[in-house]
């Protein structure tokens, strides 16, 4: 679900705190409280994004372990078959599953 919140000054409903502090006419104190309101969501924003960035991070880390871990079975596997020694039951699933 997504929602958008429009919050206007009701004095100054023209008035967009993404223009600043500078843009604020006649020193209004709702503009101003807007324009804190409007960083403060900026800040949410960021850090959910970076929260983002970091799990997918995460999630591409743990991915390349895994497939680094088949990869070791997988040459693992490969030289015993080789060298015909015994598989254990991980590497026959591998072996199978291939
Ligand atoms: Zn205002």
């Amino acid at each position: 679900m997504a929602f958008k919140l429009v919050l206007a000054c009701p004095r100054h409903p023209k008035y967009d705190p993404r223009k600043g502090l500078d843009a604020i006419v006649g020193g209004c104190p709702n503009c101003f409280a807007l324009v804190d309101l409007a960083l403060d969501v900026e800040r949410v924003k960021r850090k959910m994004e970076q929260r983002m960035f970091t799990s997918l991070k995460d999630l591409e880390r743990h991915e390349q372990k895994q497939a680094e871990k088949v990869l070791e079975t997988a040459r693992r596997v490969v030289r015993k078959v080789r060298e015909g020694e015994e598989l254990e039951l991980d590497e026959q699933r591998l072996l199978n599953s291939i």
